[in-house]
């Protein structure tokens, strides 16, 4: 039987798969090793072959994920029978197209080699800014550009899907096409601490540490994959400190800032927190239709302005969701033969919409409210009056009023058996704050967006 490319309703189907095992693997997982499957052919007989970018990988992920990306296939589609994880043909193609005509020197493809794969998607080119992360991107862009160090570590975070690795990857392929000659190495932290493992095992520590310890720039990508791993952190820490001593670049990213990264030695938190920490936010509507509008113009669609509009308005979760719905739509268009419409919208996006509606509870109000103010959710229901937790008190009454169906009894029993009554004026008294005080507004404004992703 014939093996071809596979159609649009598989790679759908396979798109779901890849959203599945992100939600189930996490985020360094799926990046470090999912993410570089793809799926190159099937049949009419529901044999379909993925492949690995190589033998490595392949074997990696026959061993620890094989089993669950088949049996998520096969519940999407009945029709499969059997899946074949082989190693790609055209071996490691993204490599070649930063890379231009550049010719690499052997050692450095070598100490490249150490690192991954990098996205040819992911440029400068192909990032959107707004103000979520203005930010992130001009520091990205000024290591990128300039050969002397301004601040080390650049520390990037945000949560999953806003653009870390997007921004990482851009860095990477900027100094690749501008600057050959410097050494830039980008991995994600599971892949260093498995290439320490394995250095330890074949007695080989010598030659990872000068590799590692030789490059110009080096980007660690998911860095609090290494909470609780002691000795990979304490390798990671030497390595950083002995580029840091020879004023080279290091670039890290994290979903959380350094101070708040858990299981993380004291002493590396303090060092990655010592030269730039940039946020990326959640997005705005208006990244998040910019973002929409560049990649369809990038796939050459247009679809109606309406449509973006009502994404834009609907994912809010983080752009990854936000990129595949906007893929899911337009593949079911081209399948179906159908117009790209806000109704078809809706229903190819039944699941995906549901789950972006998502109400936040009571509960997480509490507890957001209580972490951006730094108090202990605890005194939200004390009886306390000081003000520093007064106010956040009344935040996050008025949150619970905005954002859920509570009604304001209710409200007022899960803080501390408070009456109605203490409720509506909490609200009233934001209410009046938010016109009056820039600051108060801000809170309020990141707050909503906290709970709404
Ligand atoms: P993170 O590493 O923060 O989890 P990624 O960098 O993997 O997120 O981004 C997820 C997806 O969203 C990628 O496909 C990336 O290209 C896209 N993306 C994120 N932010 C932007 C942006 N500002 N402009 C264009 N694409 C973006
Ligand atoms: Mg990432």
């Amino acid at each position: 039987m014939e093996m071809v490319i596979p159609d649009a309703a598989l790679l759908a189907q396979w798109d779901r798969v890849r959203d599945q095992l992100l939600k189930e693997y996490g985020e360094a997982t799926f990046s470090s090793w999912l993410q570089p499957l793809s799926l190159v052919k099937s049949n009419d007989q529901g044999h379909v072959v993925i492949s690995a970018p190589n033998a490595f990988m392949r074997d990696w992920v026959r061993d620890h994920y094989f089993r669950r990306v088949e049996s998520l296939l096969k519940a999407c589609n009945e029709n499969i029978r059997q899946l074949e994880l082989v190693v790609s043909e055209d071996p490691q193609p993204q490599r070649e197209v930063g890379r231009g005509a550049v010719e690499i020197p052997a050692d450095m493809a070598d100490i490249e080699a150490l690192g991954a794969q990098l996205d040819p998607r992911f440029t400068f080119d192909n990032f959107v800014v707004g103000k979520p992360n203005e930010l992130a991107h001009a520091a990205a862009l000024r290591v990128a550009e300039s050969a002397e160090v301004t601040f080390n570590p650049l520390f990037l975070y945000g949560g999953v899907g806003l653009g870390k690795t997007h921004l990482m990857h851009a860095i990477a392929w900027h100094i690749r096409k501008c600057h050959p000659e410097r050494k830039v190495i980008y991995l994600s932290a599971e892949k260093f601490m498995y290439q320490f493992i394995r250095a330890l095992r074949f007695k080989d520590t010598v030659a990872f540490k000068d590799q590692f310890r030789s490059v110009d720039v080096l980007m660690i990508d998911d860095v609090q994959f290494i909470s609780g791993k002691d000795s990979t952190q304490e390798e990671f820490f030497h390595t950083f400190n002995a580029l840091v001593e020879q004023n080279h670049q290091i670039i890290v990213s994290a979903d959380k800032s350094p101070s708040d990264l858990e299981g993380m030695e004291d002493r590396l938190k303090s060092r990655l927190g010592w030269g730039l920490v940039a946020d990326i936010h959640p997005t705005t509507y208006e990244l998040r239709l910019g973002i929409l509008q560049a990649k369809a113009d990038q796939l050459g669609i247009q679809p109606p302005q309406k449509v973006l509009e009502f994404l834009a308005h609907k994912i809010t979760s983080n752009v990854r969701e936000l990129e595949g719905a906007l893929t899911r739509v337009l593949a079911h268009a081209t399948l179906v033969g159908r117009d790209i419409t806000i109704e078809t919208t809706q229903e190819v996006l039944r699941d995906l919409l549901r789950a972006n509606d998502r109400k936040a509870t009571i509960d997480d109000i509490q507890k957001k409210v209580c972490e951006y103010y730094n108090v202990r959710v605890a005194e939200m229901h004390s009886p306390k009056r000081a003000r520093s937790i007064a106010r956040p008190r009344q935040v996050a009454m008025f949150l619970c009023k905005m954002l859920t169906p509570r009604s304001l009894p209710e409200i007022g029993r899960k803080f501390g058996g408070r009456d109605h009554t203490t409720v509506m004026h909490a609200v009233k008294k934001v209410e009046e704050l938010i016109a009056q005080e820039d600051s108060i507004r801000e809170d309020i404004e990141l707050l909503r967006r906290m709970l709404e992703t």
